[in-house]
């Protein structure tokens, strides 16, 4: 907008919006300036500025696992800042917490064998990383033609250049000129919304694999490199997939040669109730993305598996070009990674995942009983993830009027009521730090049967 009037106004217009060009979120909201400013948490609570409380039923952003105050975490990051606070691992020099996390996080991914692991700052670097390894593998042993991607249709793996390429939300993509050409989109596994009359989820899960394999040939295999997903499908919407989906996804990936990556930057250390969403699905990949409850967020990292195949690859060529020209100023910066050793031993002192399991009946069986509402289209989710989808119309899946911003409303009358979800159009999702009691899990309940569920 064009200020006029006086110089005074210009300067109390510029003040009264905040300098924070702000990620996801809306020009008229940074415009507004009224941002909701957290200032403390502890446990799985955060308090803003104005002293109200909140349960974070979100975890921040599906990372907390361990909630907000936990001073081991705090500890093992003061002891690694007076000790080294930074060291790089570049030209062969390194720290022992990075190589430490490297080793502990390669004997704890047990679906199949992960060798090496190469560290990065967040999920969307860790993403386009993949694409790099995968490229230059398929250069080293010879296929310099098998170099597209097959992602899936509302999946989200990051918002840098190629991660936000192989996302299939055109949110991420709008106005920015992507998705890049090498990355194909196949179908969304969500039963509820794409099922066909009298189509049962095995049914569904075959029709899904049978257009993978349609859209693999017609491309041709040959120039297919990688198929990336992740276990349940999280910042999309929540959808688990069908029964049977991997099992039937899986072989065709093989049956063509294509890598299989598996994002479990939400699913990993514990969230399904085991420690991988590969454990849960018997999902076998050739390359593992993870990042979040990794340090619990408390600091930024994530995290590449790679497989021996792979890396015996990248080796070679490596070898012929004097180096493998990849990596970040803070790849395995050793704060993060003694965060993160600290983080994977409570992890297992407390069997995190048999935590889980106990949480998951009362959680998911509470909230599924929403269904019943004749604005909730379905109630969703698997081990500590969970969405609530708002329709018009339950048959046909119809939606509100956009206009209307029926999750916004929701998740505003769940703040209100203490309590941090996600929107994302007629969608509020729930991720809660895996160390919610069941006393807590009850609150969520209780305050989510409460939302004036009669409509606007
Ligand atoms: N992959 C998945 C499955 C995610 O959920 C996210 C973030 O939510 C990312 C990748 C991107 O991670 P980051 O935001 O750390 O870049």
């Amino acid at each position: 907008d064009v200020i006029q009037g006086t110089e005074e106004a210009l300067l109390e217009h510029r003040t009264s919006q905040h300098s924070m060009l702000a990620p996801f979120t809306a020009g008229w909201q940074m415009k507004a300036g009224t941002p909701l400013v957290i200032e403390r948490g502890e446990g799985v609570y955060v308090w803003d500025n104005k002293g109200n409380k909140y349960l974070d039923a979100l975890a921040g952003l599906w990372c907390t696992a361990l909630g907000f105050s936990e001073k081991r975490l705090v500890a093992a990051a003061e002891k690694q800042l007076s000790t080294l606070p930074f060291y790089h691992n570049f030209w062969n020099r390194t720290s022992q917490p990075t190589l430490d996390l490297a080793s502990e996080l390669s004997k704890l991914f047990t679906a199949s064998e992960m060798s090496k692991v190469f560290f990065c700052n967040s999920g969307s670097e860790a993403n386009d990383t993949q694409v790099k390894l995968v490229w230059y593998y398929n250069n080293a042993i010879g296929r310099p033609n098998k170099k597209k991607f097959i992602a899936r249709q509302k999946s989200y793996h990051g918002s840098t250049l190629i991660s936000a390429s192989l996302t299939g939300l055109p949110s991420l993509q709008n106005g920015f000129d992507l998705p890049v050409s090498f990355v194909l989109h196949t179908d969304c596994p969500h039963y509820w919304r794409y099922h066909l009359p009298g189509e049962s989820e095995e049914d569904f899960a075959t029709r899904l694999a049978e257009n993978l394999e349609k859209l693999i040939l017609k491309e041709g295999p040959e120039t297919i490199a990688a198929f990336i997903g992740e276990p349940v499908m999280g910042a999309g919407g929540v959808m688990p997939p069908p029964a049977t989906y991997w099992a039937k996804i899986q072989p065709i990936l093989k049956k063509y040669d294509i890598l299989l990556i598996a994002d479990e930057v939400v699913c990993a250390f514990g969230r399904l109730g085991t420690m991988f969403g590969c454990d849960y699905y018997d999902i076998k990949p050739d390359l593992v993305t993870v990042a979040k409850a990794l340090s619990s967020a408390y600091v930024p990292i994530a995290a590449v598996l790679v497989s021996q195949k792979i890396f015996d690859g990248i080796a070679k060529l490596s070898d012929g070009y004097g180096a493998f020209g990849h990596g970040f100023t803070y790849s395995g910066h050793p704060v993060p990674c003694a965060v993160s050793l600290e983080a994977l031993k409570i992890y297992k002192e407390r069997d995190i995942c048999a935590q889980v399991r106990k949480i998951i009946p009362p959680f998911q069986d509470g909230m599924r009983q929403l269904a019943k509402s004749p604005i909730v289209g379905e109630v969703r989710g698997v081990g500590l993830v969970l969405a609530i989808e708002f329709a018009a119309n339950k048959e046909t899946c119809e939606a509100y009027p956009a206009k209307w911003a029926v999750g916004t409303h929701f998740a505003g009358q769940c703040a209100a009521r203490g309590m941090l979800v996600r929107v994302a159009g007629d969608i509020i999702m729930m991720s809660p730090p895996l160390i919610i009691t069941p006393e807590q899990i009850d609150f969520v309940s209780a305050q989510t049967f409460t939302l004036n569920l009669d409509g606007q």
